[in-house]
């Protein structure tokens, strides 16, 4: 604390200042023999301790309102006492309050300023960071910690990011050079691909701000991009197979065995079963690009899943008894109708029913029910009136457990001759999992080799439950 006495030294010198016309007064007077020097200094002496007594009161006064001002710039004051007794010792204090309280208004509304603009940056969904003259890192937002790690503030982006594309577009950029933006790959701890743009910021601010660097992630599009791409080129090649098979033995058949009539026969029965493929697989192909066309619509129906599954057992009816498989559906009447498009919701389970069928081992069962599960796989969205499960089992070869995440990808297969012998098209669990996507529900796989494998598909519950129960069973 700084002393706020009056110093000796302080006192001479303003009375010395105050005294000295009057000094300077007398002096002449004695010189022109108009005073005696006696009386001169009997008189001065009183003037000039009065005149000190005036300059310490008046130094006093000024020293507290001084002391009342650091004060407030250390944080709160009382007001002197001085400035209760005399006017402008008020006044000054006053103005000091005053000027004291817009002082703390504006840093208060800086301060709320700074708080917007830092969350702000941090709802940016974009890594960001603001870089100095010598790039170094000066604020990174939580996208950008999370990304690069935690701690960034200060540190030179050449040991954050090791790319000398990026390095060489920020040491352009901060050398006086216009905006760029540069591709950026990152493989740690998952690829993903940015776009990074590195721009001049129009006035260095106080904390030495020169430039900003976005990194927008462009991942998906990319994914998205090759995964048509991919689905093009997946789809030509699985019409093309059919196509070329077709063409060829219309050529056959318009060459050297145009009057082979066995041959014939047997070529007409294998060219309608690749114009069927093709049939199936432009019929699935359309499917899908009408349920991706409406995924982002969920439906609003309350169906019952009791009539869709016993219809479907009654159409796979004729399949199951060739391949002597005991088709049993279990699905209480008591469980809540589920939101959901009853003709997606009939093909999803068709698919999951024929792949059953087509997998599973002849003589065998294939169990369909329908449950209220007890627990919701992790992906599901919260629903208001929870979930109906409905899981597909079947008793076939089962799938090996690396296969599992990939299929549901479009032309997936585990086993293609066997998928393709078996009339597949690879697009059925696709299919599945666009349909399930729309309704906002979820499914599951789980599968042992050599036991089986089962299908869940879970829904959202609609809100009223039906009275009375039934049991369908098909088969043979
Ligand atoms: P596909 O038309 O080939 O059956 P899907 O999309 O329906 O196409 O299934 C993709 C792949 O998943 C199949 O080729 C098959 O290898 C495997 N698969 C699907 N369902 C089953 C199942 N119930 N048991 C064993 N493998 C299955």
């Amino acid at each position: 604390m700084p002393n706020r006495d009056v110093a000796l030294s302080q006192v001479v010198s303003g009375t010395a200042a105050v005294a000295t016309p009057g000094a300077l007064v007398l002096g002449a007077l004695v010189l022109w023999g108009g005073l005696e020097p006696v009386a001169a200094l009997l008189g001065f002496g009183p003037l000039v301790a009065a005149l000190a007594l005036l300059t310490r009161h008046q130094l006093a006064i000024l020293q507290a309102v001084r002391g009342y001002g650091e004060d407030l710039v250390g944080g709160s004051a009382e007001p002197p006492a001085a400035a209760r007794r005399y006017g402008i010792a008020r006044d000054l204090v006053a103005a000091l309050t005053k000027l004291h309280r817009w002082g703390r208004d504006q840093i208060d509304e800086l301060r709320a300023l700074v708080e917007t603009r830092e969350s702000v940056l941090d709802s940016v969904p974009d890594p960001l960071l603001t870089l100095d003259q010598n790039g170094r890192i000066v604020r990174a937002n939580l996208s950008a910690r999370l990304l690069l790690g935690k701690l960034l503030d200060g540190r030179d982006l050449s040991s954050v990011l090791r790319n000398p594309v990026i390095l060489d577009a920020v040491a352009a950029v901060l050398a006086g050079g216009s905006a760029r933006v540069v591709d950026l790959s990152l493989s740690d701890p998952v690829e993903r691909d940015f776009s990074v743009g590195v721009q001049p910021l129009p006035m260095r601010a106080p904390d030495g701000t020169t430039a900003l660097l976005a990194m927008h992630d462009v991942t998906s599009l990319r994914r998205a991009e090759q995964m048509r791409a991919d689905f093009v080129a997946n789809a030509s090649h699985e019409l093309r197979t059919p196509l070329a098979s077709l063409v060829g033995f219309i050529e056959t058949l318009r060459g050297p065995a145009r009057d082979d009539e066995d041959a014939r026969d047997r070529f007409l029965g294998i060219m309608q079963e690749q114009a069927t493929r093709m049939g199936r697989l432009v019929a699935d192909l359309l499917s899908l690009s009408r349920i991706e066309l409406n995924e982002h619509l969920p439906p609003t129906q309350a169906v019952a899943l009791d009539t869709i599954l016993a219809t479907l057992a009654a159409t796979f009816e004729l399949q199951a008894a060739r391949r002597k498989v005991r088709l049993q559906v279990d699905c209480p009447a008591s469980l809540p109708r589920v939101v959901a498009d009853e003709d997606e919701l009939a093909q999803l389970f068709q698919n999951l029913i024929d792949n059953a069928l087509k997998y599973g081992r002849p003589g065998s069962v294939v169990r369909i029910a329908a449950t209220r599960p007890a627990r919701l796989p992790a992906g599901f969205p919260r629903a208001p009136h929870g979930a109906v499960a409905v899981a597909v089992a079947d008793e076939g070869d089962g799938i090996e457990r690396e296969h599992l995440p990939r299929l549901t990808e479009r032309f997936y297969r585990v086993d293609p001759a066997r998928s393709k012998q078996a009339g597949g098209t690879g697009l059925g669990l696709a299919i599945v999992k666009h349909i399930v996507s729309r309704h906002r529900g979820a499914l599951t796989i789980e599968s042992e080799v050599g036991r089986g494998s089962t299908f869940t598909v879970f829904l959202p519950a609609a809100a009223a439950a039906r009275p009375g129960a039934r049991v369908a069973e098909a088969g043979g």
